[in-house]
């Protein structure tokens, strides 16, 4: 599908070791414009070290990250904070300022970050918060929400700076299980307008059937890079099978 669409993420020979840990062993993938990942793989395996390195949150120990064709691991602190405004995360456990409403949470960065206008930013932060369907919560603060309402905030709280891609870290892990349908929804909406993902998730109905490719890491290693259906009915490695089998 590739060929004439534009590369977003271009990770080369990306390594990280943690003292004697080699977490990630030798990485080279690219993430095309409009592309969504999924990234699958067992506990422990550096997914959310890869998502990390992604915005260098973790600093790579060998390799390079290129963002919108520059090289994230050669930039100074000041012009990473630049491109890091264009990667939106989201992590499991939403990180939603408490003591703010939802529309403060919203308006924040772009009008500090971005020197956005109060007025343009509240008028961002509302038409994603019907985006999201919760436009009656703008004036709540986050601990009257429910785990599905906060992390539909904590998404639309990333889109407010109106990333190039978004990063999802298991974003329903920590829901109970009949708030995870909201969130996928949201996810859903947003790869089918056309936003650019990399979703680390466990939940392979999603993956299945919005990915436009399965990354599966294991050992340090993308050991499957395959469109979902290829993966999920002609896994190749043993490693992939495994995982499968205990997962489906
Ligand atoms: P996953 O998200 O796939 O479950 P992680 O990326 O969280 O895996 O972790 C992969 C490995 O890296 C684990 O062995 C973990 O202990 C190690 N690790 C992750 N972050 C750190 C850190 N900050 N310091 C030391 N070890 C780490
Ligand atoms: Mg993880």
């Amino acid at each position: 599908m590739t060929e004439n669409k534009q590369v977003v993420l271009d990770v080369k020979h990306l390594k990280k070791t943690f003292g004697e840990n080699q977490v990630l062993k030798d990485i080279s993938e690219t993430v095309y414009d409009g592309q969504v990942i999924c990234l699958l793989g067992p506990s422990g395996a550096g997914k959310s070290t890869f998502l990390r390195c992604l915005n260098l949150l973790d600093e790579p120990t060998a390799g390079q990250v290129v963002f919108n064709g520059q090289d994230l691991t050669a930039l100074k602190d000041k012009e990473l904070d630049l491109l890091r405004e264009d990667m939106g995360m989201v992590f499991q456990n939403f990180n939603l300022f408490p003591h703010m409403t939802v529309l403060e949470n919203l308006k924040l960065a772009p009008m500090k970050v971005k020197n956005m206008s109060e007025a343009e930013a509240t008028q961002i932060a509302k038409k994603l918060l019907a985006q999201v369907g919760l436009s009656d919560k703008a004036d709540e603060f986050p601990n009257s929400l429910s785990g599905g309402q906060e992390q539909r905030v904590a998404i639309a709280r990333a889109l407010a700076m109106n990333p190039k891609v978004m990063l999802f870290d298991e974003p329903t892990s920590a829901l109970d299980p009949e708030m995870v349908g909201e969130v996928l929804k949201v996810m859903q909406d947003l790869a089918q307008e056309g936003m650019t993902m990399v979703v680390v998730t466990h939940e392979m109905g999603f993956a299945h059937n919005v990915a436009n490719q399965i990354w599966f890491m294991a050992d340090g290693y993308i050991q499957e890079a395959a469109s979902p259906k290829d993966f999920f009915e002609h896994p190749q490695t043993e490693r992939a099978q495994d995982f499968l089998a205990k997962v489906l």
